[in-house]
């Protein structure tokens, strides 16, 4: 078969598999009806001839987005034809209502119209896979590369400009009390509970001193819908991935106290990951589509490409925002209302960043993310005595690696270790992988 008449039926197919996508979404998985997985058909780029022990066992799989950066290299995969390069030539990429959406279609799978994996904050995979937050039926998952580190913000309403809510905090016990006196207690937005959102709105303020859950009342928003409810005053601040919080700023709605990249420089953000038993049924399918991934997060990661990335993210069938509201963002410059940072080490970094690799998913944040859970008490105590078993199921850096070296990727570029090392955050705390309870300890404001 000529590339000429491959390109034709995938393009066909595009267009099968997305009409059957646009139906089944609005009848089944509780998605409101502007959203639609309409896509494009995949650039005609190259498709390789494919060694037979890499030939995919399946074409097809359906991965879940979110219209945020964070999901750049998984819509940059499917636009620049890289997942039918390595022979995935039917992948589905559907956006997701919200995050709650994305967990209960993960949870029936695509045989069932939802999703086998895509797009995660953390701990989901592992909420998920634990039956956590999916009703006790435990769905496991396997983590298997980062998407992308940094690119997120938090996002306070105008009201309080000009009252020292910044990266530090001055003046926070008199600031937050007076609001609760007055019974107006500061209001927090994150996207989905107990995840990345909550964890860096959380961090920043017990960094400032502030006890999250005594002088703040938290609660869960919608990522779309976070930008209306600052703007109908339903919320003093949210912390979601960019656009959103830069685009408060353009809309004059509100400011941005700090970017995630200065509360933890290099901090990981969202990964992927998709269920055990397609992992475990189609091993060289999984390995194609980290293939795909790591060559979108390189092209993502080209400086020189983000005007185009820029573009293509903002396309009616993937965010539906302006051009100008993510070229900004995409390029480290940041105005933040009240300061501006322009500097492209703070933007969302997709395959290498100032620590290291990118899209290698290290073991020691995972770890992070579940001692933090345990530091708030959504998870219980004695998780961190499981962790290093619980991490080893499900974190699949092996595959990552397999897949990496099939690639070709420098061995330079490919992680000797399943560990970061230390990390240090804005307040001066440091965490060690190697004693996450020596990190609980140090810290004031915790609930363990
Ligand atoms: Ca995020």
């Amino acid at each position: 078969m000529s590339i000429f008449s491959q390109v034709s039926r995938r393009h066909f197919m595009a267009i099968v598999t997305a009409s059957a996508g646009t139906v089944l979404l609005k009848g089944c998985m509780g998605n409101p009806p502007e959203t639609s997985t309409t896509q494009s058909a995949p650039v005609a780029s190259p498709v390789m001839a494919l060694k037979p022990e890499m030939l995919p066992e399946v074409k097809t799989v359906k991965l879940g987005y979110l219209p945020i950066v964070e999901a750049a290299p998984l819509i940059v995969a499917k636009e620049k034809g890289l997942f039918a390069k390595y022979g995935m030539s039917d992948v589905e990429i559907a956006k997701q209502a919200n995050w709650g959406s994305a967990r209960d279609n993960v949870k029936i799978g695509s045989a069932g119209g939802g999703i086998d994996g895509g797009q995660w904050q953390m701990p989901m995979p592992y909420l998920i896979s634990e039956g956590i937050i999916t009703d006790n039926t435990k769905v496991p998952m396997y983590v298997l590369a980062q998407l992308n580190t940094q690119g997120n913000g938090i996002a306070i309403a105008n009201k309080h400009l000009g009252k020292g809510l910044s990266l530090q905090v001055t003046e926070q016990v008199a600031f937050f009390n007076k609001l609760k006196s007055e019974g107006t207690k500061f209001k927090a937005a994150y996207t989905f509970p107990k995840a990345n959102q909550e964890f860096w709105i959380r961090y920043w303020l017990a960094g400032n001193g502030i006890d999250p859950d005594a002088e703040v009342e938290l609660l869960t928003v919608p990522t779309a819908q976070t930008v209306a409810d600052m703007k109908r005053g339903a919320m003093d601040a949210f912390s979601t991935g960019d656009p959103w919080p830069y685009r408060i700023v353009t809309d004059k709605i509100g400011f941005i106290s700090a970017l995630t990249a200065e509360i933890w420089k290099n901090h990981p953000e969202e990964y992927l990951a998709i269920r055990k038993d397609w992992v475990d049924r189609y091993p060289k399918a999984t390995k194609a589509i980290l293939k795909a991934l790591m060559e979108a997060q390189q092209w993502c990661d080209n400086f020189d490409n983000r005007k185009e990335l820029a573009s293509i993210l903002s396309k009616r069938e993937y965010f539906n925002v302006s051009e100008a509201i993510l070229i900004d963002p995409l390029m480290g410059k940041y105005n933040l209302g009240e300061r501006s940072v322009n500097d492209q080490s703070m933007a969302p970094l997709y395959w290498k960043d100032g620590k290291g690799s990118v899209s290698y998913p290290y073991q020691s944040h995972d770890l992070w993310f579940l001692t933090e859970s345990v530091r708030w008490g959504f998870l219980p105590k004695e998780t961190l005595t499981k962790a290093k078993d619980l991490i080893k199921q499900v974190n699949r850096e092996d595959i990552w690696r397999e897949a990496a070296k099939e690639l070709g990727v420098a061995a330079t570029d490919i992680p000797t270790s399943t560990s970061r090392g230390v990390e240090e955050f804005f307040d001066g705390t440091k965490f060690d992988p190697e004693n996450p309870q020596a990190y609980l300890n140090s810290l004031k404001i915790k609930r363990v």
